[in-house]
């Protein structure tokens, strides 16, 4: 089983297949919540790389891949064991990132997306988005990062299998890899509200 923090997991907070940490007993109503609690995870040499769930986080500190730098204050209560959960871990090896390490994956682009739609810009939920082909598929358009964008029904509808500029539109922006820059402005967002945080990711 492989101990890398998957590219997939890239703030997924998937689980590693097989050892994934499941309390025996939960003892107390927070602990499924904070289980899925977003963790700051800091390369060997303090840069923040990533963010994944406590349960994930736990799994990497328990296999001695990764160590605690910073506490969320809450406990997981497992079977007889109480653990501290983890805001902040820091991977004990260093690992090179490659450039992309980021799955294309619908939950990938609607997160780089911010959940807007690209044409209308309206902050939608995840299920109320769907995927478009910027160029379309039925005119060679491809499935990459640079050719899918978030988009509403109503949009998706209207630009049907045209291109934009023929159906009227215009992208907000355009559609770009997710890549580390990407990643780190995310953290940042999501970081502001937890000043465990803040240290590691404003400097
Ligand atoms: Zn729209």
């Amino acid at each position: 089983m492989s101990s890398r923090v998957e590219s997939g997991a890239w703030l997924t907070g998937r689980h590693a297949g097989g050892t994934m940490f499941v309390p025996a007993a939960t003892h107390r109503e927070g602990d499924a919540h904070a289980l899925h609690a977003p963790v700051l995870v800091l390369n060997a040499s303090y840069e923040p790389i990533n963010v994944c769930a406590a349960r994930r986080a736990l799994v990497l500190v328990l296999k001695g891949v990764a160590m605690t730098e910073e506490e969320n204050g809450h406990f997981l209560h497992a079977a007889r064991l109480a653990m501290r959960v983890p805001s902040v871990i820091r991977l004990l090896e260093y690992r090179r990132i490659p450039h992309q390490s980021r799955a294309l994956s619908r939950k990938n682009i609607l997160l780089r997306d911010r959940n807007t739609c690209q044409y209308c810009a309206e902050v939608l939920l995840s299920s109320e988005l769907t995927l478009d082909h910027v160029v379309p598929r039925s005119r060679g358009g491809l499935s990459t990062w640079e050719n899918l964008v978030a988009c509403c029904h109503a949009c998706n509808r209207h630009k049907g299998n045209q291109f934009p500029p023929e159906a009227g539109m215009k992208l907000m922006r355009e559609p770009r890899a997710f890549n580390l820059h990407t990643s780190r402005h995310i953290m940042r967002l999501m970081g502001r509200s937890d000043d465990k945080w803040r240290k590691y990711l404003f400097y």
